[in-house]
């Protein structure tokens, strides 16, 4: 059973995304089967890739499936149409012209690989020493500040993702104190602009064991003045759908969040945190 009431994921994938499994469909039927109220369909647009993944194609399927889908399942669950942007610093010409290609209710901005490199998940970790992590990481949050200065997303997802892989080869002793200064800048950059940030719920079903970011970013991002914030399964399956959101709302509420936040037509929307 739901702990919390009219509950929010935010990010999700369907067959549209490169490694999406199910259609918008049977993803919206896991979301009502979980109870959830309100739903963001985000397929991958990783704007760097965008003639290998055949972008130009994947962005209308994705959006004409699911607005077909949030159609028929309006009166039972509020869906909201969105995309994950990729990198989209890497080509904003691009991004933009993609971006005006449709109305789109919500856009995740996202850092998955660093400049002509491989998504953090490709890279072989076995040949890496701590010292090229930290550079990897240096650059990463470099990138991350970049993408909180664009703007042109509303929130920002899954900070300290490279973390995810970092962990995962279970070869590193990886401190991100080291990062404070620029985690708060970006936070800043964030909430100067009225953006949101993410709690990226996936992390808890894989071997790095946490949300993406850790709760103590979320809780310095609050005390920085952070009042958006939305919670995401990152599902690409349909049971991951609503996967550990009771644990991103345990997160917000410890952290001094009373809402949590949607978007519809680009503006958020605050939703009470209630049990
Ligand atoms: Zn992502
Ligand atoms: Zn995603």
């Amino acid at each position: 059973m739901a702990i919390y009431k009219n509950r929010t994921d935010l990010h999700m994938h369907t067959l549209s995304s490169f490694d999406g499994n199910f259609t918008a469909e049977q993803m919206c039927s896991a979301a009502v089967d979980a109870g959830l109220a309100t739903i963001a369909f985000t397929d991958h647009f990783d704007v760097d890739f965008y003639e290998q993944q055949n972008l130009g194609t994947r962005q209308q399927t994705s959006y004409e499936d699911v607005t077909c889908a949030k159609e028929i399942f309006a009166d039972k669950i509020r869906v909201l149409v969105g995309i994950e942007m990729g990198q989209p610093t890497y080509e904003p010409e691009l991004t933009e012209k993609s971006l005006n290609r449709y109305k789109y209710d919500f856009v995740i901005g996202s850092i998955h690989n660093l400049r002509k490199t491989p998504d953090f998940c490709e890279l072989d970790y076995k040949t890496l020493t701590q010292d090229d992590v930290y550079s990897l990481l240096d650059k990463y949050f470099e990138e991350e500040l970049i993408l909180a200065k664009w703007n042109g997303f509303d929130t920002l997802a899954h900070l300290t993702y490279p973390m995810r892989y970092i962990v995962q080869s279970g070869r590193f002793n990886t401190d991100l104190r080291r990062y404070d200064d620029i985690t708060d800048e970006i936070f800043k950059v964030l909430i100067s602009n009225g953006k949101a940030l993410e709690i990226n719920t996936s992390g808890l079903r894989q071997p790095i064991g946490k949300t993406m970011p850790t709760d103590n970013y979320v809780r310095r991002y609050r005390e920085l003045g952070g009042e958006l914030l939305t919670l995401g399964s990152d599902a690409h399956f349909t049971q991951h759908v609503g996967a550990n959101i009771d644990d991103g709302y345990q997160i917000a509420e410890s952290c001094g969040f009373e809402y949590v936040t949607y978007f519809k037509d680009r503006k958020p929307v605050q939703v009470k945190i209630e049990k």
